[in-house]
């Protein structure tokens, strides 16, 4: 069943999706920036993209660090409503957060951040 999490728990669990969207923007930082560096369209070769010779990877560096960021920036501020959910405490009822603020049970949803499952 669905118990309301303590102050510590509550503060532990923001921080570890605070991690989680930081590890992810990392993590997109770096992909975006690997590709902007070792590949880009094709141009006349008929492919859609190419493998950037060695020799021009320094010329691309200064866009693959902005491209990097920018990419890292979005997915830190636009993370998407993933695990943003809402719990019935009275029947366990879990729906998105942007659904009625009323449970069709008559209790009122809770963010699931403030809830755990025992
Ligand atoms: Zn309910």
């Amino acid at each position: 069943m669905w118990v309301k999490r303590t102050q510590e728990e509550i503060t532990t669990a923001k921080k570890r999706r605070r991690r989680g969207r930081i590890q992810g923007s990392v993590f997109f930082a770096v992909v975006f920036g690997l590709l902007a560096t070792f590949t880009r369209g094709g141009g006349r070769s008929g492919h859609p993209f190419s493998i950037v010779p060695l020799e021009d990877v320094p010329r691309q560096l200064p866009f693959s660090l902005f491209l990097g960021s920018v990419a890292g920036l979005i997915f830190y501020c636009f993370p998407g409503d993933s695990g943003k959910n809402v719990v019935c405490p009275k029947c366990g009822k879990v729906e998105s957060k942007h659904s009625q603020p009323q449970c069709s049970c008559g209790g009122h949803f809770k963010d699931s951040e403030t809830m755990k499952w025992v």
